[in-house]
């Protein structure tokens, strides 16, 4: 990390080490590349403590789908606050747990046809995936789960089983049971449909796979590097889950809430996942908080089962129902970020002509540009960081450029981040380094 020229919020002398660099763990990770000190932020744009500003194309990660600071939410928890609002109830019930449910339920699950009942578990998408996959095993009595390549599921030792990043299953040094990875769609290449090889598996009775306890995947994988499932294939796993008895489990930590431009990713396909998880977006507000939806009939827990100090954060049901209330009551912010997806689509396939075997990915709002290799990327990110834009990394080798703003983010704010990565593209395109980098492309 860079020396600091700028006194620190704790008053650190001009080239000390901060009290990040000294004090905090070696683990930080995002504030290496996006290496300032965060003061302030609205909507789409963060503040610095020298009162520089960026563009938040990051956006939490998928955290922020509603952009930092939503004045509605704000408000609504500064009333709590100043209500003398409880802040912590454990799982007991509360006033703000009931107005969420209600409004989820009549604004999510009852129109679209979901009975499924909601599971509070602790506050991270790890914990609410470790609650599906004990859950579904719980149910079918089975062991194996099927999760794919390039799968996301957080950090703990359940959620990383079925996670495929090395780098991240690599740190517990302990093995990842009971699961059994087969190849996403696309994974071989467009000519092969991976579904048919798990079919074939399901059913072959010496493939050497065991009955799945449940199915679990993402319908882009966000982590992953933005790959997209197709409604074909996504459909098939639906129906082999069915008819080999295993829960069919969307993580829709990352491409739900909005993101893709329906409230769930797998809406447009006419799949209903039997266990939904969602987190990041949830809250609204950047929130810590979770949920697993489960279809009624597997809702088999013993009372605690699954228990956690922090499930149900208070504050979070507040910002949670306003969000709801703001972006959901209608269609019109699900067209209007399906709108602005294929203009993000279209922008970015420019970009993507400018170099050579670069091809774009994701799908909705969760979108990039897979440039070839993890240095490119690397510098893209980097140079997009000094001229007021944040970005991160994605895929096997973090070759994927990736694009998460806030859903809320203006038009015109779009072009302005669009414009950035353009002009960073076009430079860096055209340099040696870049070039020279291009050796084994996915390096
Ligand atoms: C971020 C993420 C998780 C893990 O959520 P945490 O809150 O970081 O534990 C799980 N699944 C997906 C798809 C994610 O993007």
């Amino acid at each position: 990390m860079t020396r600091r020229a700028v006194p620190g919020p704790v008053g650190e002398r001009p080239n000390e080490p901060s009290i990040f660099e000294r004090r905090e763990s070696v683990v930080r990770s995002y504030c290496r590349r996006l290496d300032c000190v965060l003061d302030t932020a609205e909507g789409s744009l963060v503040r610095d403590i020298t009162g520089r500003e960026y563009l938040d194309f990051v956006a939490g990660a998928g955290s922020l789908n509603y952009g930092h600071n939503d004045p509605d939410m704000r408000a609504a928890l500064i009333a709590h606050l100043e209500h003398g609002g409880i802040s912590h109830s454990l799982d007991m019930f509360s006033s703000a747990k009931g107005a969420f449910l209600t409004t989820f339920e009549s604004l999510v699950l009852l129109p679209r046809g979901m009975d499924h009942r909601v599971q509070f578990t602790g506050p991270t998408g790890a914990n609410a995936v470790e609650a599906a996959l004990k859950l579904a095993r719980k149910v079918t009595g089975r062991t194996n789960v099927i999760a794919f390549t390039n799968g996301f599921h957080g950090m703990s030792q359940g959620a990383l089983a079925v996670t495929g990043n090395r780098h991240h299953r690599g740190s517990p040094q302990n093995p990842l049971y009971g699961v059994t990875r087969m190849p996403y769609d696309g994974y071989l290449g467009d000519s092969v449909d991976t579904a048919d090889l798990l079919d074939r598996m399901l059913h072959d009775p010496s493939s050497g796979l065991d009955a799945p306890a449940a199915i679990l995947l993402e319908t882009v994988q966000g982590e992953g590097g933005l790959n997209v499932a197709s409604s074909a294939w996504l459909r098939r796993i639906a129906e082999l889950a069915r008819t080999s008895g295993a829960l069919l489990v969307v993580d829709d930590v990352q491409a739900g809430c909005g993101r893709t431009g329906t409230f769930f990713s797998f809406e447009p396909f006419d799949i209903v996942p039997d266990l939904v998880v969602l987190a990041k977006s949830i809250s609204g507000y950047g929130l810590p908080m979770a949920l697993l939806l489960i279809r009624p009939e597997y809702d088999v827990w013993l009372p605690g089962e699954h228990n956690g100090t922090f499930r149900g954060n208070v504050h979070a049901f507040v910002t949670a129902r306003v969000a709801l209330e703001k972006f959901w009551s209608t269609v019109d912010f699900s067209a209007d970020v399906a709108r602005r997806s294929q203009m993000l689509a279209r922008q970015l396939a420019g970009v993507g002509d400018l170099v050579p075997g670069a091809s774009v990915k994701g799908r909705g709002m969760m979108c990039g540009i897979d440039v070839g290799s993890g240095r490119r990327a690397e510098t893209v990110v980097r140079r997009c960081f000094a001229e007021g834009l944040m970005l991160e990394t994605a895929g096997s080798y973090d070759q994927v450029v990736k694009l998460l703003p806030p859903l809320t983010t203006p038009d015109k704010v779009l072009h302005e981040g669009l414009d950035i990565l353009l002009s960073v593209i076009r430079a860096a395109a055209s340099g040696h380094e870049w070039r020279s980098s291009s050796g084994p492309v996915t390096a």
